[in-house]
């Protein structure tokens, strides 16, 4: 057997939940950011994270991930929680608000600075950009005064104290099949919180998907290229690890990615059924043409009946009109 550098050996994750497991211990959410209305974008990640929960006997959480007031709309929070309702897309439980969590992240960062898994950065966007993009370590051991001067706080992704070299990912997406991911060249050290002191969502996410005892994650393929990072911060802190499915991303036929920034059209609540019906359509779930006309319920109730997950594998992206 020839040695192979250990830099280059996949970290073998723990195992994550076997699909022949889901039932009845299936949790899954949805996770919008109020920075504007519901687009057709995310009521399709809504719906296939609903449908996922909902086809497997699990629970369907909501969260608001209002953690970037200067980004977020005033009252967008509400109107996507009430888009969700006109369309027969009921939560479980109460809403979290990350607006609420900071005691959670602050422990969490606490922890981390402790076991030295996390440090002070006082680089720039600026250097950030110098640096090709991707963050390349120099404040690791650079002596940072957190009280007086401006910094962000960094998680390490590979050559942790003590742990084993971790830095490619490997895992199975439930959607777009096997991955693999180098956490040095393709991520770098994550923002855990930012200069202004905001937490960062990479943060919050894990954070929040860990205590909500989240254990699957149908979300936009936008999100595909962040998953190992939070794979392995799940695995940091000792959390089990929930399976990730991303669906294809709407595009719009000009190539632009259906979203808040490109001023995407607002999802229409009086035309729900029609909505829901492009949805699963996008999706590839083949709806009849008259369930366009039904209500929502009996739209929802057709979808869970037939939910193939499958049909959209390994597509990252599809057309989509507005
Ligand atoms: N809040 C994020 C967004 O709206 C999604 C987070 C997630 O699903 O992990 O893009
Ligand atoms: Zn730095």
């Amino acid at each position: 057997m020839s040695a192979t550098p250990p830099t280059l050996t996949p970290y073998r994750l723990p195992d994550s939940p076997s699909p022949g497991t889901e039932g009845s211990g299936y949790i899954g959410r949805f996770a919008p950011s109020p920075s504007g209305p519901l687009h057709f974008g995310s009521l399709v990640s809504a719906l296939a994270s609903y449908l996922d929960a909902k086809a497997n006997g699990g629970k369907w959480l909501v969260r608001m991930e209002d953690l970037d007031p200067p980004r977020e709309q005033p009252g967008a929070a509400s109107t996507i929680l009430k888009t969700l309702d006109d369309h027969g897309l009921h939560w479980d439980g109460e809403i979290v608000y990350q607006s609420q969590r900071s005691q959670a992240y602050e422990a969490c960062l606490d922890a981390l600075l402790q076991a030295r898994f996390a440090y002070y950065c006082t680089c720039s966007r600026q250097d950030l950009t110098a640096m090709g993009g991707i963050y390349d370590g120099r404040c690791r051991n650079r002596p940072v005064d957190s009280h007086h001067q401006i910094c962000s706080l960094r998680l390490k992704l590979y050559d942790l104290p003590d742990r084993p070299t971790a830095e490619i990912i490997q895992f199975d997406d439930l959607i777009q099949g096997t991955q693999v991911q180098n956490l040095r060249t393709q991520a770098g050290d994550q923002i855990l919180k930012r200069r202004d002191g905001f937490y960062a969502y990479q943060l919050a996410v894990v954070v929040d998907d860990i205590a909500q005892g989240i254990t699957h994650i149908i979300r936009g393929s936008d999100l595909l290229e962040v998953t190992g990072r939070q794979l392995f911060f799940f695995d940091l802190l000792g959390a089990p690890l929930p399976q990730f499915g991303h669906v294809p991303l709407a595009i719009q036929p000009n190539g632009q990615k259906l979203s808040k920034q490109n001023h995407a059209k607002a999802i229409d609540g009086k035309l729900a059924s029609k909505n829901l019906w492009r949805g699963l359509e996008f999706l590839g779930q083949n709806p009849p043409a008259d369930l366009a006309d039904a209500s929502t319920s009996e739209c929802l109730d057709w979808a869970l009946h037939n939910w193939q997950r499958q049909a959209v594998q390994g597509l990252s992206h599809l057309y989509q009109e507005e």
